[in-house]
C-alpha cells in the first residue's frame, strides 16, 4: 500500500489548461474522491496518476517514488473504468487472471490469486462463465477483481458505477466500499455524481476548470464551502 502525492500538476493540451497547478494529497490506505462537473480535469488528474498522459510540470509521487517517467505497467496501480472491457471469449477466471499471466506468474499461483479475488467480490462460484453470461453487476465486480488481482499498491476508479441504474449502484457503492476496507488499498475514485462522493469517501477534492479549488474531508466541505460555485455544486446532491 501507498499513499500518493500531487504536487504543482499542471497538463495542456494545445491552449487548454486541463490541469492548472493541482495539489492533492491521497494518505495511505483511505478513499478519495475527485469530484467535478464535466470537462474540469478529473480524469485527466487520474490519467497523469495512472501514467497515460505526463505532465508538463509538477510531480506525483506513489508511496517514495516519484513517477514521473515510470510507465503505466510499472506503476503497480489496478484501474477499473466505465467502460470496463471484459474479453468476450475468456472465461471469468481468465480475465480476472490476466494481469497474472502478463506478469508471468505460474498457473497454480493464479489459481490461488484468481480464487481469492471472485471470493472478494462474491463471485466465487462464477469462474467458468463467459462474460455475456454475467449480469452488469455481475461485470463490475469482475472488473473489479481484474483490477486488485495483482495487490497494486493503488487503486484508481474512473466513474465505474455511473453506467448502472441507481439501486444497483448504491449495492455496488456499499460493496466497493467494503472491499476497499478489507484489502485497505489507497483509491481514487472519479465522479460528478455529489451524493456518491460525499457518502464513499475520506476526502474529497474538487476540480473546476482544471484548478483544485478545494479538498478536505466531505463534511467539512460541504459545511465550509470556499465559494458559492462549491457551495451549490455540492447543494446539488440534496
Ligand atoms: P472530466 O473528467 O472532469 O470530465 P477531463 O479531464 O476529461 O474532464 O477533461 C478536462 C478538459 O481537457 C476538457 O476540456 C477536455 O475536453 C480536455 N481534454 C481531455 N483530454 C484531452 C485530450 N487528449 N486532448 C485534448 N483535450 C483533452
Amino acid at each position: 500500500m501507498a499513499d500518493v502525492s500531487v504536487q504543482n500538476v499542471t497538463k495542456t493540451f494545445g491552449s487548454l489548461k486541463a490541469l492548472n497547478d493541482v495539489t492533492m494529497h491521497f494518505p495511505d490506505g483511505g478513499f478519495f474522491a475527485l469530484l467535478g462537473p464535466s470537462g474540469s480535469g478529473k480524469t485527466t488528474l487520474l490519467r497523469a496518476i495512472a501514467g497515460f498522459i505526463f505532465a508538463d510540470s509538477g510531480s506525483i509521487h506513489i508511496g517514495d517514488q516519484s513517477v514521473e517517467h515510470i510507465p503505466v505497467e510499472k506503476r503497480d496501480i489496478g484501474m477499473m473504468f466505465q467502460n470496463y472491457a471484459l474479453f468476450p471469449n475468456m472465461t471469468v477466471a481468465d480475465n480476472v487472471g490476466f494481469g497474472l499471466r502478463v506478469r508471468k506468474v505460474g498457473a497454480a499461483e493464479e489459481r490461488r490469486r484468481v480464487s481469492e479475488a471472485l471470493e472478494l467480490v462474491q463471485l466465487g462460484q462464477l469462474g467458468d462463465r463467459k462474460p455475456h453470461q454475467l449480469s452488469g453487476g455481475q461485470r463490475q465486480r469482475v472488473a473489479l477483481a481484474r483490477a486488485i488481482v495483482t495487490n497494486p499498491k493503488v487503486l484508481l476508479l474512473d466513474e465505474p458505477l455511473s453506467a448502472l441504474d441507481k439501486s444497483l449502484r448504491v449495492d455496488m457503492q456499499i460493496e466497493l466500499k467494503r472491499i476497499q476496507r478489507e484489502i485497505g488499498i489507497t483509491t481514487i475514485f472519479v465522479t460528478h455524481d455529489q451524493e456518491e462522493a460525499l457518502t464513499l469517501s475520506d476526502k474529497i477534492g474538487i476540480l473546476r476548470q482544471g484548478t483544485m479549488i478545494q479538498a478536505g474531508p466531505p463534511r467539512e466541505v460541504y459545511n465550509n464551502p470556499v465559494d458559492v460555485f462549491t457551495a451549490e455544486f455540492l447543494g446539488e446532491a440534496n
